[in-house]
């Protein structure tokens, strides 16, 4: 089963993504946990990645196409995954149906978590702080600036595959204001429906 979550940065697509990944044994891939791997290991793609992140820009779909086409043949993917901040354009969502109809594969529930766009600077400043507090290292696009820009790129590029993916009945919303367990639950419902079709 494949399964993506969608959403605006702060959403809470991390967090529901582990939930899933032990629930159904499913790999979460997470494409900004894979770039800020590839700067923490100092790669030609990290140093390049790393402009890009820090201003709140999209890193170019080639790269991310790449990337994710190459870690899904790994063996821990055979199982499924849940793809987390991918895809993040209609040419990303295109590329990852080819890649996964090459396999004999499909995606099976696009979920989108839905959220108030005053509710997510709110968050960020907590999870700065819990971080903070848990004497872990701020992500560098992490701030309020940074979140703006990034709030903008996800409404002007990543917004349109929400239609995308409506139009061929595959999206499913679910309201990501609600407490983490109740988005849970919600998600839960998505992904029992999209078993019983398969
Ligand atoms: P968030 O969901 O909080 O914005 P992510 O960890 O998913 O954070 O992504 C951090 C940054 O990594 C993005 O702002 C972007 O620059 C880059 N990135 C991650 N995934 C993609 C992707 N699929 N396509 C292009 N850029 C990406």
């Amino acid at each position: 089963m494949n399964i993506i979550l969608l959403g605006p940065p702060g959403a809470g697509k991390g967090t529901q993504a582990k939930k899933l990944e032990d629930k159904y044994g499913l790999k979460q891939l997470s494409t900004g946990d894979m770039l800020r791997a590839e700067i923490a290991a100092g790669t030609d793609l990290g140093v390049q990645a790393k402009q890009i992140i820090d201003r709140g820009d999209l890193v170019s779909d080639d790269i991310i196409i790449g990337m994710i086409s190459s870690r899904t043949e790994q063996d821990d993917c055979q199982n499924g995954v849940i793809f987390d901040g991918f895809p993040r354009t209609v040419a990303q969502a295109e590329a990852l149906e080819n890649m996964l109809s090459d396999k004999g594969q499909r995606i099976d529930a696009v979920i989108e978590l839905k959220v108030d766009e005053e509710a997510l600077v709110g968050r960020l400043e907590n999870r700065i702080a819990e971080m903070k507090a848990a004497g872990q290292e701020v992500r560098s696009d992490d701030n309020a600036e940074t979140l703006r820009h990034r709030l903008a790129t996800f409404r002007e590029q990543t917004a349109p595959i929400i239609p995308f993916f409506a139009d061929k009945d595959m999206l499913r919303t679910v309201d990501g204001m609600q407490a983490i367990d109740a988005v849970e639950a919600a998600i839960d419902a998505v992904i029992d429906e999209a078993k019983t079709v398969s």
